[in-house]
């Protein structure tokens, strides 16, 4: 549905003027702190620090984030039953190293109180530094220009630096700058304030601990370095962090340091005189472990400050401008045309592409968040949305970045593998939600039954081994998650003959929340289907082109023929849901039996449905919270015909809230294919600006990664008409009416291509590698060599159905039992505002456990 009608220059631009290579920031407003805290983040993957001012406040959540790096508690349901999850991880705020508070003439500087001249903050998309400039008329009337820089190294996964500037324009002054490292996860900041301050903004984040998490083992301050180790309570999580300085000035000066279990500081006392440059910069470094002692992280703190103080902060912001010029080089997109409305496109994709890179860049070891490291939303989970959302991006841009959160899922296989025992099932159960690898979804209507991220990680994986070419990995590793996988599947499912045998799957959710627990969801059938299939084709390609590591697999897997040939049979036999009176699929077995949800009756303050509503009343209607059948249109759509696709769309589209960000990219690529261009664009946009402007309203928790790595898959899938079936690519581009072109990268078999598209042609050339790439444009086969471009004549961009498809729900048609489909809407019967006291939302359907954190809708 198109509730939102986001056109291509949503964002405020009087305060955030359009550059295509920066988010700029050229006021400051209170208003909406949480959400440019969001955004003005800097990150790695491993290592993210919000948006916060140096000051250390005002502030609507500070945060600073380890990805991985998480306490334990345990999940009380209030009525528990066997095999739920028991052990509830939150990502925990590491201490905060960003506080470099500054006074002059004994005057803080304090943003919303502060008289500032001049206030701009910038985040430069090709070094990912962020960097503010201020002009402050102090209280005594003296004028200081400060500038501030902050990045987090992508070349040193540990390194953080900042720098900061203070040159007194008008007069002399004493300059004090307090340089600190604070625990902001325990107990009260230096203003005796709660640290969590969130909690006071949201009750939904509230009682986030009622326990001491970070369990203090060092702490020390000299002149020269100051540090903080903690062990976590009940994780036995081990973090330290480090911080240098070095302060250049030929002003007088004293340095004063002093530490204690929640701070440690290092304060410069300077007796600036006008128009002296005084540069101070703070080198940090993190480290953390499952439960490395502490003082072992301390000394590799050390040696990463060492090294830092050597190679001179200055190398770090080039290296980090050749890592970045790199990734662009892989990953850029660009949208044609000169007008403002581009761009702003412009600038939007550059955006969330470089969230992306800021999001997965050193994740190393380890998988991505549901926020990347920008905020505490989801408490730092991993789920499904790695492998449908990001990794086909990283598979297609940083081939070795894919295989290192794939490689994650095979360290977790062991979990998996017990989890599947415990929900008695062969083979591997990968947990809907989770940081150690155990099952973390307290709500298992919505979480645990959504076992279709088995075949959600085997897709991202064939994916990634046919794109790459990278057989090594399946070989060593890959077939170890398909074979554990198709094995659950085959055990799942059974067979159920009436006349010709058919393979079911009953009592799972699909990614819809809307409808959960039901008998053949289409996407989850037509997802293990090609899970079985891959696994049967994988184990043949290993036993044909390496006999050698196919004994080893089989002997490591207990690999069993018949096995494999069951699965073939399981794959062939598969339900299907179709409905031929309606001629759609319909999302399972009952989808249809329930009456429609006519959102064109729905006011707009009733979304999300899942703050407004108990489970039960969403689950009585066909309504959705975001594509299901959709989306199996998209990632299987070699098995669907356009006709089948359109109906599908068409059917489902009116239904359809995009509660979920994650439904806005699948309805944009499928509508380009099936010829709905304006709503692609429309649906594009929704995703572009998701964070930017806020759509969701809890950017405050952190960015939506996988609506970027979506905007990637709607430029390249969607309006490049880029598919992969079967390990060969092929173009059938949309490009939308109002561009003038859309360029993009590719990495296949270890080749860069360009790929150009007009209205006129699509041209396809190597940028980088010597071979040969096959591919084919709307069915016609070409190949691409180094020096040889090709360039197609399009004669058009498919068909195109013009206007939005809106939220008027297809009603009136027959059901099997010759009954009719008809449309209503469940009247709430308190109004939003008075659901509580305070007029905050009190949290219904969303995953929570009883001590369960906060929980934003993605
Ligand atoms: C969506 C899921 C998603 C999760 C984390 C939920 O709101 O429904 O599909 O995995 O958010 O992003």
């Amino acid at each position: 549905m198109s509730r939102r009608t986001v056109g291509p220059n949503p964002m405020n631009r009087g305060r955030f003027p359009i550059d295509p290579w920066a988010l700029v920031e050229t006021s400051y407003s209170p208003e909406d702190m949480g959400v440019t805290e969001t955004l003005f983040a800097v990150a790695n993957g491993y290592l993210g620090m919000r948006g916060n001012p140096e000051e250390g406040r005002p502030s609507y959540a500070h945060g600073t984030f380890v990805n991985g790096f998480h306490e334990t508690w345990p999940i009380r349901h209030a009525e528990a039953a066997f095999g739920f999850a028991r052990t509830g991880q939150t990502i925990v705020n590491a201490p905060d190293t960003k506080v470099l508070k500054l006074y002059i003439d004994d005057e803080p500087l304090t943003f919303g109180t502060a008289d500032l001249e001049h206030y701009e903050r910038r985040l430069d998309f090709r070094d990912g530094v962020l960097r503010r400039h201020l002009i402050w008329r102090t209280p005594s009337g003296k004028r200081v220009r400060i500038d501030s820089t902050r990045m987090v190294s992508m070349t040193q996964r540990h390194l953080a630096v900042m720098t900061l500037e203070v040159e007194v324009l008008t007069g002399d002054a004493p300059v004090v700058i307090s340089s600190q490292i604070l625990n902001r996860q325990d107990g009260m900041d230096e203003y005796r304030m709660p640290t969590q301050t969130a909690a006071a903004v949201d009750p939904r984040k509230a009682a986030v601990f009622a326990d001491r998490v970070l369990q203090p083992r060092m702490s020390y301050a000299t002149n020269e370095r100051m540090l903080l180790g903690y062990q976590c309570a009940h994780s036995g999580m081990t973090l330290a962090v480090a911080a240098d300085h070095v302060l250049e000035t030929t002003d007088e000066h004293e340095v004063i340091a002093r530490s204690d279990d929640d701070q440690a500081k290092v304060v410069f006392r300077v007796d600036a005189t006008q128009g002296t440059t005084m540069r101070l910069t703070k080198g940090v470094a993190y480290h953390t472990s499952r439960g490395v002692p502490v003082r072992e992280l301390a000394d590799r703190c050390d040696r990463t400050l060492d090294r830092a103080k050597r190679h001179g902060v200055a190398n770090y912001v080039a290296d980090q401008r050749a890592w970045f010029a790199d990734f662009w080089a892989g990953a850029d997109v660009e949208i044609g045309g000169d007008t403002d409305q581009h761009r702003a496109v412009q600038q939007a994709v550059r955006f969330n592409l470089f969230s992306l890179a800021q999001a997965t860049g050193r994740i190393d070891g380890l998988g991505v968040p549901a926020k990347g490291v920008t905020g505490s939303g989801y408490e730092g989970h991993f789920f499904w949305d790695t492998e449908i959302y990001v990794i086909p991006f990283l598979t297609y841009t940083n081939p070795e970045v894919a295989r290192n959160a794939l490689h994650f899922r095979s360290v977790m296989l062991p979990a998996a593998r017990e989890r599947a025992r415990e929900m008695a099932e062969s083979g591997a159960m990968f947990p809907w939600r989770t940081i150690n690898g155990e099952e973390a979804s307290a709500y298992y209507a919505a979480g645990s039954a959504q076992v279709h991220i088995d075949a959600d990680i085997a897709y991202a994986l064939m994916k990634y081994v046919r794109a790459s070419g990278d057989e090594g990995f399946m070989v060593r590793e890959g077939i170890d998650i398909l074979v554990e996988t198709a094995r659950m599947w085959a055990d799942l499912g059974f067979w159920r003959s009436n006349g010709e045998p058919t393979f079911h799957i009953h009592g799972v959710t699909g990614p819809d929340e809307y409808t959960t627990v039901v008998n053949n969801n289409l996407f989850t059938n037509v997802m293990a289907r090609y899970n079985l299939e891959q696994a049967v084709t994988a184990i043949e390609r290993i036993r044909d082109a390496y006999p050698d590591d196919y004994v080893r697999v089989a002997a490591r897997l207990h690999l069993d023929p018949e096995e494999v040939e069951e699965w073939q049979r399981c794959a062939d036999g598969m339900t299907i849901p179709y409905d031929e009176g309606l001629g759609i699929h319909p999302q399972d077995d009952y989808f249809l039996d329930r009456e429609v949800w006519d959102l064109s009756q729905t006011p707009d303050e009733l979304f999300p449905l899942l703050l407004h509503y108990h489970p039960l009343v969403i689950y009585r209607f066909q309504v959705l919270k975001q594509a299901d059948v959709v989306l199996a249109l998209f990632l299987q759509g070699e098995r669907f015909t356009l006709e089948e696709k359109r109906a599908d769309f068409e059917y489902y589209d009116p239904i359809t809230t995009g509660d979920s960000t994650l439904s806005a990219v699948v309805q944009s690529v499928i509508a380009a294919e099936v010829g709905y261009h304006e709503a692609a664009l429309n649906y594009f946009h929704q995703s572009l600006f998701v964070d930017l402007v806020n759509l969701h309203g809890n950017t405050v928790d952190g960015l939506h990664v996988a609506s970027c790595g979506g905007v990637w898959s709607a430029l390249a899938f969607g309006f490049g008409g880029l598919r992969d079936y079967r390990g060969r690519l092929s173009f059938d581009p949309r490009l939308p009416v109002t561009w003038d072109s859309l360029t993009f990268r590719l990495c296949w078999q270890g080749t860069r291509l360009l790929v150009e598209l007009t209205e006129t042609r699509i041209r396809v050339s190597v940028v980088a590698g010597d071979a040969e790439v096959p591919f084919t444009v709307r069915g016609i086969e070409y190949v691409v060599a180094p020096g040889a471009p090709v360039e197609v004549e399009l004669l058009d961009q498919g068909e195109r159905i013009d206007g939005l498809l809106g939220d008027r729900p297809i009603v009136g048609g027959q059901r099997a039992d010759g009954s009719t489909i008809t449309a209503g809407v469940p009247e709430p019967i308190h109004p939003p505002d008075e659901l509580d006291g305070t007029g905050e939302i009190p949290i219904t359907m969303m995953e929570r456990s009883s001590l369960g954190p906060n929980v934003p809708q993605n």
